[in-house]
């Protein structure tokens, strides 16, 4: 039986564990599309949620025991029975999510490539080591190692419901934590889902991935659980509440939030690949992209031409939850009245309505705008929906400014024929990610970390950085043999310490 029809068939429960604890009620998630129930749920209160915390802290003692090569071997499990099941997964994706099923493919196969990424990469990055001792510490050997952090408790948004909270689950997996994790109450279906693909790839350490559902309560219990680390991503609204109550227990976040990723268009970019890509990034899966396109700052040399072949574009797309639609319906329907308000504010201020600018049902239409104030709702706030601001900027340089000017820099992309002129940009863009000449692959380099700056948040999950996000650092000193003249001791000659300011003279005084 697929697994989806097992978790159907315990509906009211979710990963076969969750039954065993306390709840208040139920929820239902629904399809987007249809309106049709997916899954009920429970509701798991405050004590709930620390039970389930209590068994992923027994578990996580023994998935840190079995060590690198041990866990390795687990995830790969992991990784093939989700490999095996792809399309059932993206199935369940389509129906909660209602995004098409091929871009639910493409971003449970991401979401892959990371598992196994992280899981490879954990010993080299995280295993123990020798660093130099140094000159005050000669007789000393020094050790450092990244160690987990016991339980990660993993607070997920419903736009990528498997992309985004594996950028999470498998690195705090490799690094030899457990994961207890609270998705989205619009995604819960594919959150049970991955709980239930891991016990039954990884029955020996089952405990080691649980999983809890809810409301916003349900997280905010998560969060005074006694978890190591609140790994959250979402708004940066419900970020702010995430990192108070977190703070009533000293629990450490990460803060993976909202963009309003901007794309510079330079005088000498391929346009017709630079439109391309930017109608891509703003409208697929909706909008409903933390890194997608939601600004275009075009020099006047393309303006013209950008804003046509856009244009164009965006005419041949073809929302809907058909086989072949270009995007589907916004997962959560309140999102729409945030679009309308944005053109609506738009216009009023001045700019032009180039395309789209209508809602119909759960499906907004693909929407350009140009030329709006900076001052703007869409231009200042994460709209979140299929559109796309274009602005005429004099060069470049006027288009970094303008693209930094945002409270929020979560991604970015720049389209320029010099790559020289276009590094410069990128490391100047502010923002935790830029693409040169495409838009958001640095998502799918599982080497590179993933994370914002301002209000979209601190920290990082991917590549190396995000291994260590999810571990504390361990020094280790091991004294090898005793100096003739301990500086650490009472005993110590006065005198010691005359010779060491002289030595100190010779080796830092000369530098000015
Ligand atoms: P929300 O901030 O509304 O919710 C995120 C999660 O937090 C949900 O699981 C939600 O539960 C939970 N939550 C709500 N209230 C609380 C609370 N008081 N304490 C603890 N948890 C709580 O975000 P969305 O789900 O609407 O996701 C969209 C946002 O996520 C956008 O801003 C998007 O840009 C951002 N995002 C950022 C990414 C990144 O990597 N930087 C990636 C993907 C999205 P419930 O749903 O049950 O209310």
């Amino acid at each position: 039986m697929p697994l989806s029809e097992e978790l159907d068939s315990v509906s009211g429960t979710t990963a076969g564990t969750v039954d065993r604890h306390g709840t208040a009620g139920t929820f239902e998630s629904t399809n987007p599309a249809t309106g049709a129930v997916v899954g009920v749920f429970p509701v798991h209160d405050a004590d709930a949620v620390r039970e389930t915390v209590e068994q992923a802290r027994a578990a996580a003692e023994r998935w840190a025991a079995l060590g690198f090569a041990e866990r390795r071997l687990r995830l790969a499990a992991f990784r093939g029975y989700l490999a095996r099941r792809v399309h059932e997964l993206a199935d369940l994706v389509h129906r909660e999510n209602g995004k098409p099923h091929d871009d639910a493919i493409l971003e449970i196969t991401l979401a892959i490539d990371h598992l196994a990424w992280a899981a490879a990469h954990a010993p080299r990055t995280l295993g123990p080591r020798r660093v130099r001792p140094g000159l005050l510490a000669a007789n000393q050997a020094a050790y450092l190692e990244y160690q987990p952090l016991g339980v990660v408790g993993v607070i997920g948004p419903w736009n990528y419901p498997v992309f985004t909270p594996m950028g999470s689950i498998a690195y705090a997996l490799a690094a030899g934590n457990a994961v207890v994790f609270k998705p989205s109450e619009f995604t819960p279906a594919v959150g049970a889902w991955l709980a239930a693909a891991w016990r039954a790839a990884v029955p020996d350490v089952a405990d080691a991935f649980q999983l809890v559902t809810g409301y916003g309560e349900t997280g905010a219990a998560l969060c005074r659980a006694g978890v190591g680390k609140l790994a959250f991503t979402g708004s940066a609204a419900t970020g702010r509440k995430v990192m108070a109550t977190c703070a009533e227990t000293l629990t450490p976040v990460l803060m993976e939030l909202g963009g309003k990723d901007a794309m510079i268009v330079d005088d000498d970019a391929d346009v017709v690949a630079a439109a391309d890509a930017a109608v891509w990034g703003a409208m697929s899966n909706a909008g409903q992209t933390c890194i997608g396109i939601e600004r275009v700052y075009a020099t006047s040399a393309v303006y013209d031409r950008f804003v046509s072949e856009v244009t164009r574009r965006v005419g041949d797309l073809d929302p809907g939850s058909h086989e072949r639609a270009t995007y589907g319906p916004m997962t959560m329907a309140s999102q729409t009245d945030v679009v309308r308000r944005h053109v609506a504010d738009a216009v009023a201020a001045g700019g032009t309505l180039a395309a789209g600018g209508t809602v119909d049902g759960g499906y907004v239409a693909p929407t350009v705008l140009l030329d709006v104030p900076e001052s703007s709702a869409a231009v200042r706030e994460e709209t979140f929906g299929p559109t796309l601001t274009i602005t005429r900027v004099a060069d470049a340089e006027e288009g970094l400014t303008r693209a930094n000017a945002s409270s929020m820099g979560l991604g970015g992309s720049v389209f320029s024929g010099s790559t020289a002129r276009a590094m410069d940009l990128a490391r100047r863009m502010r923002s935790g990610m830029t693409a040169i000449n495409s838009v958001l692959t640095f998502a799918s380099v599982p080497a590179l970390p993933f994370g914002g700056v301002g209000e979209s948040g601190f920290g990082r999950i991917h590549g190396e950085d995000g291994l260590r996000e999810f571990s504390r650092a361990k020094a280790i000193t091991r004294q090898r043999f005793p100096l003739p003249v301990d500086l650490l001791s009472f005993s110590r000659p006065a005198a010691a310490f005359d010779a060491l300011a002289r030595v100190t003279g010779l080796l830092h005084g000369r530098h000015r």
